[in-house]
């Protein structure tokens, strides 16, 4: 296993910020920890990474503990903090040097980082030159120097424009082709581009750990569908497998079908017996948002 996390509890002052929480994370998954805000995502990260120790319980980085054996925790991990902590006034190429002479590691490796993030244009630019987007995969490029097996990234994409999102988005997929990569967020989407499984989170307790094949697999199928006439909901709640009908907005209906078959043709032939014209319909998949927002709100 690359982590493996038994019964943590983290108490700040009497306020719980984890509780009882396990998991384990096996070599090669990118896995995306997901919450809302103070839902305990940066505790549990902060006590992977060695810097705070757990009220109760135990986790283990690449077979490390990481309440005895820290420092090998922290050689094993790249750790990619959520407030990126970088000296704006230097040369990207220089920050990594003087990061390798820090943490001792062979400066052979900087080349291959800046390749390996997308870096070789900006590697002479100082870091207040570069955009958010650049700052992160300084950032990356840093985590990634001592070549760890496991990098933990703390809401990587936070703050970034729609192109920046994008482009680190693949980066930590390809990045995840190679290692463990273990990332928090607040925000589902990022999931659903990036991760393999989540673990949500909500309250300090874990709510649901699952593959997102499973997740796409098991959940209802939506039809959104504009038609040029107004109809009863009635007429379609009578099409096999359909669960729910909303008229959402003029002659636009959302229909919810509990089945895996696409059912785009069915709604096809229901509009061309009843003659009716299709504006416009496309197919989403309710998943993981209304799983999160069930879990995290209570709400559907
Ligand atoms: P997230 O990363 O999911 O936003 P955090 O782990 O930062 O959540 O916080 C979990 C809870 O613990 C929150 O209620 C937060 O206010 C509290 N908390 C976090 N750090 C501290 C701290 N150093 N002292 C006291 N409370 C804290």
């Amino acid at each position: 296993m690359s982590i493996s996390v038994s019964n943590i509890s983290k108490l700040y002052n009497d306020q719980k910020a984890l509780n009882d929480v396990s998991f384990e994370i096996k070599q090669g998954e990118i896995v995306g920890f997901l919450g809302p805000n103070g839902a305990g995502k940066s505790t549990m990260m902060r006590i992977l990474t060695s810097y705070l120790n757990p009220t109760k319980g135990t986790a283990k980085v690449n077979g490390f503990d990481v309440g005895s054996q820290s420092i090998d925790v922290q050689k094993s991990i790249g750790y990619l903090p959520e407030h990126n902590p970088l000296y704006l006034d230097m040369y990207v190429r220089e920050y990594l040097r003087f990061n390798a002479q820090v943490y001792k590691i062979d400066t052979s490796r900087i080349e291959e980082v800046i390749e390996l993030t997308g870096l070789t244009p900006e590697a002479n630019k100082k870091i207040n030159q570069l955009s958010k987007g650049y700052r992160q995969r300084v950032g990356l490029a840093c985590a990634l120097l001592h070549n760890p097996k496991v990098l933990i990234l703390d809401e990587p994409t936070t703050g970034l424009d729609p192109n920046q999102l994008v482009e680190i988005r693949e980066l930590i997929r390809s990045i995840g082709k190679e290692k463990t990569v273990f990332l928090s967020t607040h925000i589902m989407q990022e999931v659903e581009a990036m991760c393999d499984r989540v673990i949500i989170i909500n309250k300090g307790e874990i709510v649901t750990d699952k593959n997102l094949d499973d997740i796409l697999d098991e959940t209802e199928q939506i039809i959104e569908v504009e038609f040029d006439y107004r109809i009863e909901e009635a007429f379609l709640l009578k099409l096999a497998h359909v669960s729910e009908v909303k008229n959402t907005n003029g002659f636009i209906y959302q229909i919810t079908f509990d089945t895996k078959t696409d059912m785009r043709p069915v709604v096809f032939d229901f509009a061309h017996d009843n003659q009716l014209k299709i504006l416009q319909l496309s197919r989403k998949n309710k998943n993981l948002e209304s799983l999160f927002r069930e879990l995290t709100t209570g709400q559907n």
